[in-house]
């Protein structure tokens, strides 16, 4: 039995913090929450003091497979240069790095060869340490889109690179293809940037009817959907076919923002990703002068499109594209930082880092510090609330998995 005596709980639910806190773990649940004057000292209890407790980090959008590697070629060079259990033994360190950072649970959404389902099942085994995983296998997208770029030498061949798909039969397929394969939800691109005409800097690729397949096909199935969406009506028709969580989304209009809060759909909005671009030179990102403009675009938009969905009262949850342009593990919390910064409160955005991400991934038992919960939990050395830079920095950070402190 262990006992968390803290002065500050933050419990996710977006509720106050508790001052003065006690948290009971037993078996990796947590038993008991409650003020320390209260709860007294169970007897055997192990002690654990820190300044604020908070539950274990949920990044609902990364890569696991992928390395981080900013400049676009040697991106992808990296996807034909290493044999899939090579990547897949990487990506377990990945895995391991972004569970000390204090997420304890992240959905991974595409890997060649659907390698972070092996994963996701050899850290359910104890094989390997790792976050709680949820993965999609391989996302699906139409013959030459955004998951299925040209630009290689036409005698070369991709194996399980991605499920490439066409036409709503073609799209049910791929669903089920990627359930068999054990996915535990599906990922489809809608609409994609676009440099052609910078004035409408997007561009559907699946057709209405292609979307709604998709969507059916999955809930039907009993999983959820997530889509890489750029702008354009293209998200508004995902979102009325069901769509639960819409990633990136640079331009969202006032209207699809009211209509995802009435939908009840969760915004994923990588901030994170955008403004990384900017960490680097166009010439270190391989970028052409209208990729980078469209870079420039989309990171204003992207700003403008999370103050209408604030405003609109849209679930927001984080997500980094870590793997993509991203390590794993040091940057993932700068995107609460960026939530922040957005206009969400400290609360909120921690929030959104743990109870909204636990539910948008379908984890019932995480996300909240509350009595009958697994013991995901975070021992931070300082006040989220008052900084919440501190979580960025491991040094400050005691991440419990199952109540067991990760080493
Ligand atoms: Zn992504």
């Amino acid at each position: 039995m262990q006992l968390f005596l803290v002065d500050k709980l933050i419990d996710g639910t977006g509720g106050e913090p508790l001052e003065q806190a006690a948290v009971v773990v037993d078996g990796g649940r947590i038993t008991t929450v409650g003020r320390q004057a209260d709860i007294g000292v169970p007897e055997g209890a192990e002690i654990r003091r820190g300044a604020t407790l908070i539950p274990g980090m949920v990044d609902v959008h990364v890569h696991l497979a992928y390395s981080g590697i900013a400049h676009k070629r040697a991106f992808r060079a990296e996807a034909v240069d290493m044999a899939y259990p090579l990547m897949a033994l990487r990506a377990a360190a990945h895995a391991r790095d972004t569970l000390r950072a204090g997420f304890t649970s992240v959905r991974d959404l595409n890997a060649p060869g659907g390698i972070i389902i092996d994963l996701r099942d050899a850290v359910n085994a104890g094989y390997v340490p790792g976050p709680r995983i949820k993965a999609c296998g391989l996302g699906l997208s139409v013959t030459g889109g955004h998951m299925d770029q040209p630009g290689w030498g036409d005698h070369v061949v991709l194996d399980a690179m991605t499920c490439v798909c066409n036409g709503p039969e073609g799209f049910r397929r791929g669903v089920r293809e990627q359930v068999k394969r054990g996915a535990d939800l599906i990922k489809i691109n809608v609409c994609v940037s676009s440099v052609r005409d910078l004035a409408a800097p997007y561009q559907q690729e699946m057709t209405d009817e292609e979307i709604q397949a998709a969507c059916q096909e999955a809930h039907m199935l009993g999983r959820t959907v997530s889509a890489h969406t750029s702008g354009g009506p293209a998200i508004a028709t995902a979102v009325r076919a069901g769509l639960d969580t819409v990633e990136h989304g640079h331009w969202i209009d006032e209207e699809t923002a009211d209509l995802m809060a009435e939908r009840g759909t969760t915004y994923v909005p990588t901030l994170l990703v955008n403004e990384r671009n900017f960490d680097f030179s166009k010439e270190e990102m391989g970028a052409t002068d209208a990729s980078w403009r469209w870079l420039e675009l989309s990171r204003e938009a992207k700003w403008e499109s999370l103050d209408r969905v604030r405003k609109a009262g849209v679930k927001v949850a984080v997500g980094t594209d870590a793997g993509f342009m991203l390590p794993h593990g040091k940057m993932n919390a700068i995107e609460i930082e960026l939530l922040v910064r957005g206009g969400y409160t400290p609360l909120e955005a921690v929030m959104a880092a743990t109870k909204t991400g636990a539910e948008a991934l379908d984890l019932e038992g995480v996300g909240t510090i509350e009595a009958g919960k697994l013991a995901d939990l975070v021992l931070v050395d300082g006040d989220p609330l008052l900084d919440i830079k501190v979580l960025q920095e491991a040094s400050k950070l005691r991440v419990f998995k199952d109540g067991t402190e990760v080493t």
